[in-house]
């Protein structure tokens, strides 16, 4: 080796290298070196380093993006560890969705985002406190009184890399005591600041009885508000008042609103169903991203034993209906890049991107995956990470959320 040989901080070896930003699919070599992608070439050539990953037999990946997740622990009753979330659940970014609101989101930065070794981002909530109690309380949290809209101008001055947008709701315990008053406020907030928004739909707070909407009705209410680039969460839920409505077709309204270029995100959480699933893919209704909607129990605060799902669950999951996995992973790195407009920086291997990266092991064997309906899907492959890459370092995930796709309950050697 003479002086001219690179050298690189780690060299990552792997078969199966899907990158949809830079349409890399197939065998690689990926350098790194100060935390950067310093090269990514079918062979690198004579070269030396610090550490040699060998990758092979397994899916390598841009760090995957989870865009919904609730991790503003021990504030909010229902927040996880952002770390168990994120990089020990195979995600290097995440984006708390209305955890906290303008007026918490500085104690999020100091408690959260900044201690963790994931990065961590906040669409912070509509109202000035955020989610303190879940999908519980909400007419006292998120009624028109408690809306802000030069707070949420401070919280993307104070913050602009952790404030990436603006978390609101279309459902009917909402639409049955103000209408869309809150969700009409919350565009007004993102046409002020640039942010885009993500609206919850599913009936989450309280209805007024006397007032409840019919399902059909919540979201030919809602939808005309959301603009082009703001996301709709939920797609796949089987609530009746959700983005399917109580019908077995999809609604003209629905493909209305993906013509105009609002987008869909999974949202996994406690709705999703296989049977809308497979009635909208057959309509062709894709979500643009998968994210998880992983939070703890409503009911008691920091309690994450009962969370049955994940990220890869959802990603397992939507596989097995049939979506490819180089389109999965399309959902989960690039796509939510766009959303955070990082594309440039994350969800990419392009050389001078960011090293976040996350490598997923395909484990073989008969597996039930249950959903919000009872229906128990059967799969032979599910997506479990194995080691993830955060800025430039390696991190074995320890997959303690990952029940879903994953026997937590067994050492990784005898699985
Ligand atoms: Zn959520």
């Amino acid at each position: 080796m003479d002086s001219s040989t690179p050298h690189y901080d780690v060299v990552l070896t792997g078969d199966r290298i899907i990158d949809p930003a830079t349409g890399r699919n197939g065998p690689a070599q990926i350098a790194i070196t100060g935390g950067r992608i310093a090269a990514v070439a079918d062979d690198l050539g004579p070269h030396t380093a610090g550490e040699t990953l060998d990758a092979r037999g397994r899916i390598v990946s841009p760090g995957l993006i989870d865009i919904h997740v609730h991790v503003y622990e021990w504030v909010t009753n229902f927040g996880l560890d952002p770390d168990d979330a994120g990089i020990h659940s195979g995600a290097t970014t995440i984006v708390d969705q209305g955890s906290a609101g303008p007026w918490t989101v500085g104690g999020f930065k100091a408690y959260i985002a900044d201690p963790a070794i994931t990065d961590v981002r906040s669409f912070v909530s509509a109202n000035v406190a955020g989610a303190l109690m879940g999908g519980m309380e909400g007419t006292v949290l998120h009624n028109p009184g408690m809306m802000r809209i030069e707070a949420i101008e401070a919280a993307l001055a104070d913050y602009p890399g952790l404030v990436k947008g603006i978390k609101s709701h279309g459902e009917s315990g909402g639409f049955s005591h103000w209408e869309t008053e809150v969700l009409e406020m919350a565009v007004e907030a993102g046409e002020r600041t640039g942010l885009p928004l993500y609206v919850h739909t599913g009936e989450l707070f309280p209805v007024d009885e006397d007032n409840r909407p019919q399902p059909e009705k919540v979201m030919e209410a809602f939808f005309p508000l959301i603009r082009p680039g703001d996301t709709v969460a939920h797609v796949y839920s089987c609530m009746p008042d959700g983005i399917m409505g109580p019908g077995d077709a999809v609604p003209e309204i629905v493909r209305e609103t993906l013509a105009r270029g609002v987008h869909f995100d999974i949202g996994y959480g406690l709705n999703f169903s296989y049977r809308i699933a497979r009635a909208m893919m057959a309509a062709g209704v894709l979500p643009n991203t998968i994210g998880s909607d992983v939070h703890g129990d409503f009911n008691g605060y920091h309690d994450d034993s009962k969370l049955d799902y994940s990220l890869c669950g959802a990603m397992t999951r939507l596989m097995a209906l049939g979506m490819p996995l180089e389109d999965v992973i399309l959902r989960t790195t690039l796509n939510p890049a766009k959303i955070l407009g990082e594309e440039d920086d994350i969800g990419t291997l392009a050389v001078g991107s960011r090293a976040d990266i996350t490598v997923l092991d395909p484990v073989a064997g008969r597996w039930d995956l249950p959903d919000a309906e009872g229906e128990v899907l059967t799969v032979d492959e599910r997506l479990v990470p194995w080691l993830v890459i955060r800025d430039g370092k390696p991190i074995a995930p320890d997959r303690r959320l990952l029940r879903d796709v994953w026997n937590t309950d067994v050492p990784a050697a005898a699985q």
